[in-house]
């Protein structure tokens, strides 16, 4: 892959199937599929609620955040005061919820996050929250099926528990065959080039610490 693909400025590694509702690279689409009709079997109606996502789309996410313009959350979920964060908190909040624009791992069109259409009550609005995949959440079912099966499809959860970086997001679904080769292949130096030549606020610290952010938040999954 390329680096421009690598850190979603490109999106020609991506092919869009299940009617519009998946952007995957052509492994992972393949494997997604087969793992949906494996899943409708049980009643469950899988869909990728997120799929590939490309830079400019995680520059906006991060700007706003760090414009206060979108509510910040410490790790434990508790909601922060946009006024009180020094630079340091402001960027670790962002963080903890939200990838490094070029460090996202929906770049890569590998990772899904995943939702169960037949569980969800009408009008019923995702979150992506923990408590929606534990007990007696709306997609209890589906966790429990995906940690039954999405292994023998190449799938993982490298979010599984919190690790100081990244939070818990038993949503998110890696397609491992392709990206466990397309973390080897990404490095510090791509992400400097993309982050570089961006309109990303608090440009100056992060490259000042992205040696630092890149370990502990873009390297640091459970395998
Ligand atoms: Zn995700």
């Amino acid at each position: 892959m390329t680096p421009l693909e690598l850190t979603g400025r490109s999106d020609s590694h991506i092919v869009r199937t299940d009617s519009g509702a998946l952007a995957a690279e052509h492994f992972t689409a393949e494997a997604f599929l087969k793992m949906k009709s494996y899943a409708a079997k049980d009643g469950i109606h899988l869909q990728a609620y997120s799929s590939y996502r490309g830079f400019n789309e995680q520059l906006k996410i991060w700007n706003d955040k760090y414009l206060g313009h979108r509510q910040l959350y410490s790790p434990e979920g508790r909601l922060l005061d946009y006024s009180k964060l020094s630079e340091e908190q402001l960027i670790q909040a962002i963080l903890s919820w939200s990838a490094l624009p070029g460090g996202s791992r929906h770049h890569w069109g590998t990772d899904i996050d995943m939702i169960d259409l037949s569980s969800m009550p009408e009008d019923y609005n995702v979150r992506l929250l923990p408590e929606e995949y534990g007990k007696g959440g709306v997609f209890e079912k589906l966790d429990r099926w995906l940690e039954k099966h999405a292994e023998s499809f190449g799938f993982f959860k490298p979010y599984r528990e919190y690790k100081g970086g990244v939070c818990e997001e038993p949503w998110h679904w890696s397609y491992a065959p392709r990206s466990k080769v397309l973390i080897q292949e990404h490095s510090i130096e791509i992400i400097r080039q993309a982050i570089s030549e961006s309109e990303m606020l608090g440009k100056m610290t992060v490259l000042e610490r992205l040696p630092e952010l890149y370990d502990r938040y873009v390297k640091n999954i459970c395998e």
